[in-house]
């Protein structure tokens, strides 16, 4: 049992929910930590997917909640099992055991206590490749502090800087201000270091730094821009940018119903070459940025064991199956 669980605060939310008692956060969780699916992960940034792809585990519920979020049926809607410290452990080995290049944790903010503690019994047990924590950046200095001494690299997005938006498609009107002071906290614990770099591959491997992710959104530019002038003045020289493009509508879900802050389409040719000039006006060279998405095919499925395309993951454990192929 976790004391921090108990009128939580461990997100910015701070909604003071006795989770140790069964109820349920802002984050839809209990003190329960719960996962929907763990497998390598071919599609994340070079230096993050490797050759061996990224050990990715997702983590259920989500204290951001974003709208127009892709991963919804494991985010909001609850698909998910409860594991033990050490079925978690179990989970870290056995990707490693596969190949995986690090353990590459999706949307943990609100169960870093558990996670943690998962994460210290795996490295007992003998893990040793790197571990990522890949967030929405709506979190605490003082609850990623537990991390410390276990997470070398850090993959947080910046979704926004417009307090307006955020409160528009997260109810978070603090978003801005909280991302920032995450990411700040992330940048002073993290120095780049690139191992194994080439001239064939240069983007080499990541063990220590940081990365911002930012999702472009369909005819708001300005708000990219505001990220890319924040990232100018504050990261450049000391982490990477990774900005998206693969903005895509998500019919199925329940949650997507009211948008209503930018139209629901996918990314347009005239928004990403403006997109390239924003770049090239701030001088930010060092990261990457994907090509735009055509269809919306590549949406992922939970009810599945593989949610993803085969080309881009190898499936390890299931929230429904457990362990695959494994013999328990
Ligand atoms: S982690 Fe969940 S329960 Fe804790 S403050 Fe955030 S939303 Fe509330």
């Amino acid at each position: 049992m976790f004391t921090q669980y108990d009128a939580c605060a461990i997100c910015p939310r701070n909604c003071g929910t006795d989770r140790n008692n069964g109820k349920k956060g802002l984050c839809g969780e209990t003190s329960a930590l719960r996962v929907s699916w763990a497998g390598l992960h071919f599609g994340e940034e070079p230096p993050v997917t490797g050759k061996g792809g990224s050990g990715t585990i997702f983590i259920t519920g989500c204290n951001l909640r974003c709208k127009f979020c892709q991963n919804w049926q494991i985010s909001q809607d609850g698909m998910g099992l409860a594991v033990t410290d050490s079925g978690f452990a179990e989970m870290c080995l056995e990707l490693e055991r596969s190949g995986a290049e690090n353990v590459n944790i999706v949307t943990g903010s609100h169960a870093i206590p558990a996670i943690a503690a998962g994460l210290r019994l795996a490295r007992q047990e003998g893990l040793r490749i790197p571990i990522l924590w890949n967030s929405s950046g709506y979190e605490t200095p003082e609850a990623l502090s537990l991390l410390d001494g276990l997470v070398s690299v850090w993959l947080p997005d910046l979704k926004t800087l417009n307090p307006e938006l955020s409160e528009n498609l997260f109810r978070a009107k603090d978003y801005p201000k909280a991302a920032k002071r995450a990411l700040r906290f992330m940048a002073d614990r993290a120095p780049l270091i690139l191992e194994g770099a080439t001239r064939e591959r240069p983007s080499g491997k990541i063990v220590s730094g940081l990365i911002v992710r930012h999702l472009v959104l369909p005819n708001r530019l300005a708000d990219t821009e505001l990220v890319l002038a924040w990232f100018a003045e504050h990261l450049k020289g000391k982490a990477l940018l990774s900005l998206m493009t693969q903005y895509t509508p998500v019919p199925d879900s329940p949650y997507a119903t009211e948008i209503d802050a930018f139209p629901n389409r996918l990314m347009q040719k005239k928004e990403a070459d403006r997109l390239q000039n924003l770049l090239e006006s701030y001088g930010i060279e060092d990261g990457y940025y994907q090509e735009l998405v055509e269809d919306t095919s590549w949406l992922p499925d939970f009810t599945r064991g593989q949610p993803f395309s085969s080309a881009l993951a190898k499936p390890i454990w299931h929230w429904r199956e457990g362990f695959i192929g494994r013999k328990e």
